[in-house]
């Protein structure tokens, strides 16, 4: 893999509370990383370090394959966009997004072209003259971005870049982000805390727990087959079963509620009795007292609401699942 950046061995420690636990990671060139955990695990830290905003306790970070451990921000050549947008009030859109190029001293014709580029890559040409308070929040995000890759860098690093933004806008400027993503060729890493981001505009995840990387790997990957039962939390799994054959997983949606007392041959068949039906609209979420290997166990069940045997709290039945949908875990 050609890597952009790699933390080798790499921890923060604060006092005596150590934020970021000796990890060891591989930014892939030309794709998106997301960095994504619960608050307080190290993702920030993690893309400070990155940025040369913070200098690690212990352990190297390379960027390019070069040792930039010691670098000064300013020297790495990284564009930020942090959840802040920090543009400069006073001046217009076209000075932001300028900015960096004057400070590196472009000649003012090349900077005119970079900037015409850059507006138009995020959308905003139209919008040159304006300045930022006459702006909405996703413009004024855009502002943001298109400053921050005008300047060519080697890494872009988003700090969850979204959370100022309407749950509408949100959504709308994922896709935008990866679009810039793959017309650029960037290198981006994100940090962010929401599972949905990660999933729908990673290349890559790496999941943090505790200063600690949990798992990495492409979305899927990560989602079908979650390496213990933290990550499997995080996204969206609710059944923990203990099996004569193990620990495994399951989401509400793959399990399966037959009224009564039956025993299928094949996969999962716990007996159990209906607690609480929530109906919402499509579907209906299902709690269910079952019983696995070790003793009581509550699952939830995610049923489509046609077709479906009316269920009430105090059924007796059976919940199964199709051995494919088991997801062994470690712990
Ligand atoms: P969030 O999503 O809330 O920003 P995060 O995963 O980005 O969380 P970090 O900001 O990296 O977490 O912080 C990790 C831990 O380190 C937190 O418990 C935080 O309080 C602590 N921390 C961060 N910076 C400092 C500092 N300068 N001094 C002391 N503790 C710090």
């Amino acid at each position: 893999m050609n890597a952009a950046a790699q933390f080798l061995d790499v921890s923060q420690v604060f006092g005596d509370f150590t934020a970021v636990d000796g990890i060891d990671l591989a930014i892939s060139s030309g794709k998106l990383t997301t960095l994504l955990g619960p608050s307080g695990c190290g993702k920030t830290t993690s893309l400070r370090m990155l940025a040369g905003y913070t200098r690690p306790t212990s352990g190297r970070i390379l960027i390019d394959g070069a040792d930039a451990t010691a670098l000064p921000p300013e020297k790495r050549d990284l564009g930020m966009v942090f959840q802040s947008y920090a543009l400069f009030p006073h001046m217009t859109v076209a000075d932001n997004v300028g900015y960096g190029l004057k400070l590196r001293r472009i000649p003012a014709r090349e900077r005119a072209a970079r900037v015409a580029q850059c507006l138009e890559l995020v959308g905003l040409a139209h919008l040159a003259d304006r300045r930022p308070r006459a702006l909405s929040g996703g413009q004024q995000q855009r502002v943001a971005l298109a400053r921050a890759i005008a300047i060519r860098p080697r890494l872009l690093l988003l700090d969850e870049p979204l959370s100022n933004l309407d749950a509408r806008l949100r959504v709308q400027m994922r896709a935008e982000i990866r679009r810039i993503q793959s017309e650029t060729g960037l290198t981006v890493v994100l940090v962010t805390h929401d599972q949905d981001e990660a999933l729908e505009m990673s290349d890559e995840m790496v999941l943090m727990r505790a200063g600690r990387i949990m798992q990495q790997g492409a979305p899927s990957e990560v989602f079908n087959r979650p390496a213990n039962r933290f990550v499997a939390d995080f996204l969206g799994y609710e059944n923990f079963i203990e099996t004569t054959d193990g620990f495994v997983t399951v989401r509400p949606e793959h399990l399966s509620l037959e009224l009564g007392v039956s025993d299928p041959a094949r996969g999962l068949a716990l007996p159990g009795v209906v607690t609480d039906v929530a109906y919402r609209g499509v579907d209906l979420l299902v709690t269910v007292a079952a019983r696995d290997a070790q003793g009581d166990v509550v699952l939830r069940a995610d049923m489509r609401a046609d077709g479906l045997a009316p269920l009430a709290p105090g059924d007796a039945v059976t919940v199964t699942a199709a051995t494919t949908r088991l997801v062994p875990l470690s712990d």
